[in-house]
């Protein structure tokens, strides 16, 4: 069962700590696919958003911010580059928010799961935030894929010997690839995926770092600050030629 307890527990610190307004609206709007005979989940990539595009006038929004990373923007599922700029994704999707009189914002586009990591380390939110669904209560369960490439990296205790851990890492193509791999060096546990030997060759210390083209597709004013943050809180690619390089697994097809 999934639960949101964790989820929760975070939006209250963000009441408390930051004194600021945290609106929850109760929704089954994941349902609506069970209705057309497929399995309960959001729609579109954009589906979490449905409630705030509705009350967008009320709330008179400008845009609405989605925070995609580098695995799932710059990266095709986690595995290989493209120019996100370029893709029919960013140009359909960004249409569409402005047809609706909104700013599809990605503020975090540049940025990867493990960079995103490293500036949820510097805040004070930190001994909140955690992404784990499968928890009871406050406590994470430390056996799930989330745990392992989120929870483990930030020096909490795992279990890479779960049933669920070990599926991912069998698995072929690895589930956000570029990404496990980064953990998976991190954590030292490259002994778990023999098959995947010829990936550590080299450090993969780059992932964690902002890739500036990725700024271009934030507009203003948000991507002053945005960029002021990333400057302030993470080192910029020095070679952002590693995530062009990017293409794990191209023997097997998307
Ligand atoms: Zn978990």
């Amino acid at each position: 069962m999934l639960s949101h307890d964790l989820p929760k527990q975070l939006f209250e610190a963000i009441k408390e700590r930051w004194g600021r307004d945290v609106l929850e609206i109760q929704s089954n709007h994941e349902k609506i696919r069970t209705y057309h005979g497929k399995q309960t989940g959001f729609s579109t990539d954009y589906a979490a958003g449905v409630h705030l595009i509705l009350l967008a006038d009320y709330l008179d929004l400008n845009g609405i911010s989605f925070g995609t990373p580098i695995d799932n923007t710059w990266l095709k599922k986690g595995r290989k580059f493209r120019d996100f700029s370029e893709t029919w994704h960013w140009k359909y999707w960004k249409d569409q928010f402005a047809r609706a009189g909104l700013h599809l914002v990605m503020p975090i586009n540049h940025i990867s799961e493990a960079g995103a990591l490293r500036i949820c380390e510097q805040s004070d939110l930190i001994d909140v935030i955690n992404s784990c669904l499968r928890g009871k209560g406050t406590e994470y369960c430390g056996k799930c894929w989330k745990c392992f490439h989120k929870n483990g990296p930030l020096g909490r205790d795992i279990n890479p010997q779960s049933n669920e851990i070990q599926n991912f890492l069998t698995k072929m193509p690895l589930r956000t690839a570029q990404h496990a791999l980064w953990a998976i060096q991190l954590m030292q546990l490259e002994h778990l995926v023999p098959h995947l030997s010829d990936e550590f060759n080299q450090s993969l210390h780059w992932w964690e770092h902002a890739y500036l083209p990725g700024l271009e597709l934030i507009q203003d004013p948000w991507k002053t600050v945005v960029e002021e943050r990333t400057r302030k809180f993470l080192p910029i690619m020095e070679r952002p030629q590693l995530l062009h390089q990017v293409d794990l697994f191209p023997d097997i097809p998307f």
